[in-house]
This record gives structure tokens, sequence and C-alpha cells, in this order.
């Protein structure tokens, strides 16, 4: 069944949907994006993708198309129209069509950027059965830009690291830069230590994950212990637990690295709390 999308103040069916060939988020990933899950027809950590779309926007001086009332709205008219009742919404804003191809960036206001959100459906996006076995991951190097902090369109190193994962065997990669664990492919990375949850400091060389802002937020107020550092591959193997987290895949243990088992190889107990917690808590202020 089509599904019924939103460009630039249109709800058109996918069919009809087009952006123009001039658009910089097509000639030079000039744009950014947020994807919000939705749980039983609602939008989970809203006010949290909304507050970081305009953060990146702001880094690359695009301007904001329409106002968060407006953003808001539209998200539930795409759930409505499209009858999700689990899944997720896709936002992208780029510059927009300047009309020509050129590195600079058009006089401001002269310029409309392009607003594009499309729904998925993901019927039981929350009782992933992968949740129950957890994800192998392998390494890669992190060789992505240097504002991973903004949550730009160029996925291109992260889709041909999740090739090399798939690859391999395994279902997701941790990025390695000087030693040191960033993140996972589309996710934040942890692990956990005699209790203890490890994952790295916010900088810009790693995206602000709104899922991990949700995840520490409510492992403090359970009385778990979280240190915000760095972490290597050989720590992680070593670890009791690991796990990433992300709006999509939520809380996702994580029982394999780089073909080493974690533990007995089954999610851990830290993982499998934190994911019912995150699950009840968000879905209890979901919007
Ligand atoms: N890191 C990267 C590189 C990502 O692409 C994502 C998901 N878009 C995340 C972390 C997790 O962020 P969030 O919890 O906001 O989905």
């Amino acid at each position: 069944m089509s599904r019924t999308v939103y460009v630039n103040g249109a709800y058109l069916a996918e069919e009809r949907a087009a952006v123009s060939v001039f658009d910089r988020g097509f000639l030079m990933a000039d744009g950014v994006y947020e994807v919000t899950s939705v749980l039983g027809g609602r939008l989970i950590d809203f006010g949290g993708h909304m507050a970081r779309l305009r953060r990146s926007l702001d880094a690359l001086e695009i301007e904001a198309p329409v106002d968060d009332d407006e953003l808001l709205a539209i998200h539930r008219e795409l759930v409505a129209r499209n009858a999700i009742e689990d899944g997720l919404v896709y936002l992208q804003v780029t510059r927009g069509n300047p009309g020509d191809r050129d590195f600079a960036y058009p006089a401001p206001g002269t310029t409309r950027p392009t607003l594009v959100l499309f729904t998925q459906d993901k019927p039981g996006l929350a009782d992933n059965p992968a949740a129950r076995t957890g994800w192998k991951v392998i390494s890669i190097p992190d060789i992505r830009w240097g504002r991973r902090d903004i949550k730009t369109v160029q996925l291109l190193y992260p889709s041909m690291g999740k090739m090399m994962a798939k690859r391999a065997g395994a279902d997701d990669a941790w990025m390695v830069e000087d030693g040191f664990v960033t993140e996972g492919t589309s996710n934040n990375a942890y692990i956990v230590r005699g209790g203890r949850i490890i994952t790295r400091q916010l900088s810009p060389d790693i995206l602000h994950g709104i899922t991990r802002a949700a995840v520490l937020r409510f492992a403090r107020e359970a009385q778990m212990e979280v240190e915000e550092r760095p972490f290597s591959i050989e720590e992680a193997q070593g670890a009791d637990e690991a796990f990433v987290t992300s709006a999509s895949a939520f809380v996702m243990p994580v029982v394999e690295i780089d073909g080493v088992r974690l533990g007995d190889g089954a999610p851990g107990p830290v993982a499998r709390r934190l994911r019912e917690i995150y699950l009840e808590e968000s879905r209890r202020a979901a919007l």
C-alpha cells in the first residue's frame, strides 16, 4: 500500500513525491535528519529529537523550515494517515535547491530549505526478537569526519560498516579511533563492568544520542553507577556485558565483539533491565 509522505507543506502519495536534482541534500549531503520512534501510535522522545534537529541546523546555518509545533503536527498527521501503531518517523531538512550546483552556500534568505518526512511501519518494534539473543559486533576503523555530533545525512561510511558487519556474520560494527570505541554505525556503545555502566563522554566525536541521554538519566535515577569515558575493544571484550542504544533499537544487548563472547553469551541483566525501564518510561511520556 502506498504511504503518504510529506514534502514542503504537501501530503502526497509516495509515488508522487519529488525533490529537485539540484537539491543540495542530493548533490552534497548538505542536510540533517532525525528518526523518532512510534510505539502505540505515540512519539517517543519527540522533544529531544527536535532539540537536536535545531542544534544540527544551527551548526550548519540552515534555516529551520517550520516551528516545533508544526513539526509535531506533521509527525502526528503522518502517523495517523499511515495508521502507524509501531514504527518510525524519518525527518530530513536540506539546504534546499539553489537552482544550480555550487560549493558555496546560497545567500541567506534566497533558498527555501527542503523538508521531507515519511513513516516506516514496524509492527512489534519494541518486541524485536534480537533483544532476546543480543547482537554480535565487529570493530572497524572510524574514518568519518570530525563533526559527528551534527546528525547529517552523510551515511555512506556507516552503511559500509553495516555491510562489513553483515559479511562477517555480525549484526553491527563498532568504530574505533585512536584505540578507543567511538560508537556503533547507528547507535551509541556501552559496556558494563562490576555493575558500572561505561560509555564514551559527549564530544564532537560521537552523535549525542537522544536514547543515550534518556537511558543514562533512568540509570542514575535507578541508582546505577555511570562512568562517561572512552573504552577499548580489549576492555569491552573483557567486560561483563555490552549494549547499544538508538531510537529504533532502544537498548540492544551486545553478546559478542570481534568473535569474543561476553560472559555466558546471553544478554546481561543490566542491559535487559535498562531496556525494560527505557521502554516503560518512554511509553509513559510519549506524545
Ligand atoms: N550514533 C550514531 C552514529 C547514530 O546514527 C545514531 C542513530 N541515529 C545514534 C548514535 C543514536 O542516536 P539516537 O539515540 O538519538 O537514535
